[in-house]
């Protein structure tokens, strides 16, 4: 069963047909400024899993260990929707807020937990990571697996 992600005005869609890999609460600044809020929740898939739909732009800016991330956004109304980065190029993270679904899976882990806002107060049962986690650490396993 198919699932849109689309920005605020619409325009630009990712479509997923499969199964989410894994869900990741991300605090770092980087995100922070991207998303206007103090911590984004962020859902991985395969590329080969989803469609791009509509006009957007790419925004690059640089991750950790001079490896690049690329935003894609909507040039319109300015909703960044998904990304890529040098670390996991198979995958795209799209942010979970654009698929505006109370129903979806809760995250399984917290990342770069070092820049995290005193007051934030995380699901039991999650995993804490100060950074981010490693390249190689992050096989694009199921939440199952
Ligand atoms: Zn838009
Ligand atoms: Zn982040």
């Amino acid at each position: 069963m198919e699932k849109t992600a689309q920005c605020a005005c619409g325009a630009f869609r990712a479509i997923v047909s499969a199964e989410l890999l894994r869900v990741t609460i991300c605090h770092c600044g980087a995100c922070q400024r991207r998303s206007g809020v103090p911590w984004t929740c962020n859902a991985y898939y395969r590329k080969s899993d989803v469609r791009l739909e509509g006009h957007h732009k790419v925004y690059t800016r640089d991750g950790q260990e001079g490896r690049k991330l690329r935003h894609h956004f909507c040039p319109e109304c300015g909703t960044t929707v998904c990304w890529t980065g040098e670390k996991f190029p198979d995958l795209y993270e799209i942010v979970v807020g654009a698929f505006a679904d109370p129903g979806y899976p809760a995250p399984t882990a917290s990342v770069f937990e070092e820049s995290m806002h005193s007051w934030v107060i995380l699901p039991p049962g999650i995993e804490h990571f100060p950074q981010g986690r490693t390249a190689n650490t992050v096989p694009p396993t199921t939440m199952k697996g």
